[in-house]
């Protein structure tokens, strides 16, 4: 069989740990028999970040917004423990912060779903990605605690000098005080990431905020998504039989539940967090989600959900085989070359990934799983085996499905 031939480069940032022992034997067994692939190669593994003081990972940031679409293995986030484990120069900074502030984009999370693995909540048929304004509000806010008696004033100077000036409180006993703030930019970046991707992905969008209770900063949200959507969407949005929709969060949320899926639901900051973690719950696992991070000019960068699963790693690195689940990597894979080959109009290098997907579907479908998976699976009786095993499962169905 004659390998799938790429016109551009897609950026491939190398990660830590597990994940970057699973990245190259889903390359060597799943990708490089089929693709000739055509990558601009980072290796954001945490060694190679500190030998280059973390130049590396602005070049690969910059590379994705050259190109257009990357894939990204899971990195660690240095702590501490990762100093001494390291011997790191610096506590570097969170590899997807950097990437983000480059390419200021929204992140979607969408669960794989599986017939034989059922979601927790009976009615859902079809995934629900959240998508999750990843900048300002409380993970940028000041606070402090009141130690008692006092007024506190909210107080804004203008460049030009001119103040706006509000009591929020006069303590008569100690308590706690927060400030929040967002911009309008952010706000208007992420509404466009929104509507982008709702339309890429012929799915209606959902988006709550508390603006009822929160008249200034969460109408705000509100109000640019509708004139957003109103000056640049509405049409776009009609031809593609989709639709845009506005309700207070309380009411999404049983709407969500009432739902059958197959939905975007756009979520502030805080409530995107913990809204992901639950609706990845009910729908199985972190390894069974995909992740895509999308920048209002259109540039993907394509991750796990989860982390560089280091347990294992430390397992592995004793010798044992591991039982680690590589779906959500894989379709970090499927996702990015399905994006670039759109891009390049490469109908060839969509289909593959496309049958890449299927197997790994099949392979499931047929017990054939990662131990994580078997104590969630129904209706089958499950095998558990090593992600070695696991892969090698796939490559036989993939071979089958090309018919190589
Ligand atoms: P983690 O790597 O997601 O793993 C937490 C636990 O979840 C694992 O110990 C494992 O449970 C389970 N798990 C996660 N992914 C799995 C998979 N593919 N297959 C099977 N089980 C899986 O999170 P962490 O241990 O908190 O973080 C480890 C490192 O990852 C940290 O250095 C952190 O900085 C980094 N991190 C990176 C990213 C990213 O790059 N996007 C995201 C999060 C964390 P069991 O051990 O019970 O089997
Ligand atoms: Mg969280």
């Amino acid at each position: 069989m004659e390998k799938i031939r790429m016109t551009t480069p897609l950026v491939e940032m190398d990660g830590d740990e597990m994940t970057r022992i699973l990245w190259r034997m889903i390359k060597e067994e799943l990708l490089e028999p089929f693709v000739e692939l055509k990558c601009e190669y980072y290796d954001l593994g945490l060694e190679h970040r500190d030998a280059t003081r973390d130049q590396v990972t602005m070049d690969a940031a910059l590379a994705n917004k050259k190109y257009g679409v990357s894939v990204k293995c899971a990195t660690i986030t240095p702590n501490a423990q990762r100093m001494t484990e390291y011997s790191l120069h610096e506590m570097w900074k969170s590899p997807n912060g950097t990437i983000r502030a480059v390419l200021d984009g929204t992140v979607f999370r969408a669960p794989i779903l599986i017939d034989c693995i059922k979601p927790v909540v009976k009615n859902w048929k079809k995934p629900i990605t959240i998508a999750r304004h990843a900048y300002g509000d409380v993970y940028r806010g000041t606070e402090f605690r009141i130690p008692g008696p006092g007024k506190a004033e909210l107080l804004f100077t203008g460049a030009d000098g001119a103040e706006l000036r509000e009591t929020v409180y006069e303590f008569e006993c100690p308590g706690i005080l927060q400030g929040t703030y967002n911009k309008d930019t952010s706000i208007a970046s992420f509404a466009r990431s929104c509507f982008n991707y709702a339309l890429a992905t012929k799915q209606d969008l959902w988006f709550s905020t508390k603006d009822t209770i929160s008249k200034k900063y969460d109408h705000t949200f509100k109000d640019i998504f509708a004139d957003i959507f109103e000056t640049e969407y509405k049409e776009a949005f009609a031809a593609a039989g989709i639709e845009y929709f506005y309700t207070l969060i309380d009411d999404a949320v049983a709407r969500v539940i009432r739902s059958e899926g197959g939905f975007i639901w756009a979520c502030k900051n805080y409530d995107g967090d913990v809204m992901s973690d639950m609706v990845s719950t009910a729908f199985g696992s972190l390894a069974m989600m995909t992740s895509v991070l999308v920048s209002p000019d259109g540039c993907y960068e394509y991750e796990a959900a989860h982390g560089t699963v280091t347990r294992h790693y430390y397992r592995y690195l004793k010798g044992e085989a591991t039982s680690t689940n590589p779906m959500a990597t894989v379709f970090a894979w499927t996702g990015a070359l399905a994006k670039r080959g759109e891009m390049d109009g490469n109908a060839e290098l969509q289909d593959f990934a496309k049958t890449l997907e299927a197997a790994c579907l099949e392979t499931l479908e047929s017990g054939v799983m990662t131990k994580d998976l078997c104590g969630l699976a129904e209706g089958i009786t499950p095998t558990p085996v090593t992600s070695e095993e696991f892969i090698k499962a796939i490559r036989r169905n993939l071979e089958a499905k090309l018919g190589a």
